[in-house]
């Protein structure tokens, strides 16, 4: 049963962060609910004040910032709102791509982006294509605001560097250059992600050599993470060769997550998991240079 509550509509983020304030720890930030209520109705958390930040508005916004380059995406979007937004279609098809394989039709309409990444769940998708884009999350407190890179952002399991009464706003996702083009690969077999691996790859004007290469991998480790040791075996090498040696340097995965054994697998099965995933999310970003998509 969801204990009684009262429920706070703020008007503004100032309001929001100023009644997180004022009631403390008995108040948390209210947006779809649908990880919130769940763990207030399992007794996890209790709040006697609940936020609601949906009455804020222009949270929602989903828009091209044609001075940075970037998608700018307000924290209240939902899943489902990314997903069909022709914004996102157009200059980040790779998003509404993974928003597309997010949850369910009932937690898509009403869960938001900004309750994705605040919740910080490990077995989450889009975080961890957050952290290959190298997105930037935007936090207004009673401070002011700040800007975090999304590698930032998270900390751990269930943990990010949010201050208890700072707001998220913003996603900020740098869009990709015309030589960059990238993929996400999911698997599960739960409710909830298994793996997710995020491989951007930005190529030579000739498309003959990797400049650049950013992996994540999400659900495996408490957070999303880079797999740099990954990146450090891509860079500078042809494509050819990348593709030809796959083998090789999936391996270096062993030393670079850290899983536990859960409902979703033992260690060592993740760890092989991964292996393939970030061999199957080259060979997709690499097979993504044959075509006219950009990302
Ligand atoms: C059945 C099920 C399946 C799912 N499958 C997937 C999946 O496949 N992939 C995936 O990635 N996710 C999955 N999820 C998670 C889902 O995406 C999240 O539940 C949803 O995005 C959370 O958003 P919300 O608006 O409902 O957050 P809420 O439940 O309202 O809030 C979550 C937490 O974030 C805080 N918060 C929310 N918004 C803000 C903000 N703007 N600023 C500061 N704090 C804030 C709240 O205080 C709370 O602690 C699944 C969830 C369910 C229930």
């Amino acid at each position: 049963m969801l204990r009684p509550f009262e429920l706070h509509q703020p008007a503004s983020v100032a309001e929001a962060s100023r009644l997180r304030g004022r009631y403390g720890d008995d108040a948390g930030f209210y947006a779809g609910g649908t990880e919130l209520l769940l763990v207030m109705k399992e007794g996890l958390l209790r709040y006697a004040h609940l936020i609601d930040l949906k009455t804020i508005p222009a949270l929602d916004g989903i828009a091209h910032d044609a001075g940075s380059n970037a998608l700018r995406i307000g924290a209240l979007a939902t899943h489902t709102a990314i997903e069909r937004s022709p914004v996102v279609e157009r200059h980040f098809p790779l998003l509404a791509e993974v928003e597309q394989t997010v949850a369910n039709v009932r937690v898509k309409n009403v869960g938001t982006i900004g309750g994705n990444l605040c919740f910080a769940e490990p077995h989450a998708d889009p975080g961890t294509l957050c952290v290959a884009c190298e997105a930037a999350v935007r936090l207004e407190g009673p401070s002011g605001g700040r800007d975090l890179s999304a590698d930032e952002f998270f900390v751990g399991a269930y943990e990010t560097a949010r201050g208890a009464d700072e707001v998220v706003t913003e996603v900020r996702l740098p869009l990709p250059g015309p030589h960059t083009r990238g993929a996400y690969m999911k698997f599960g077999f739960h409710e909830r992600p298994t793996l997710g691996v995020a491989v951007v790859l930005t190529l030579d004007p000739g498309h003959a050599h990797v400049v650049e290469s950013r992996v994540a991998v999400g659900c495996v480790n408490p957070r999303p993470a880079r797999l740099r040791e990954v990146e450090a075996k891509i860079d500078g090498r042809t494509v050819a060769e990348v593709l030809r040696t796959l083998d090789e340097i999936s391996q270096v995965v062993d030393g670079a997550v850290t899983p536990a054994d859960d409902l979703h697998g033992s260690a060592e099965y993740k760890t092989e998991m991964t292996k393939v995933f970030v061999r199957r999310g080259i060979r997709a970003a690499c097979a993504r240079f044959n075509g006219r998509r950009t990302s």
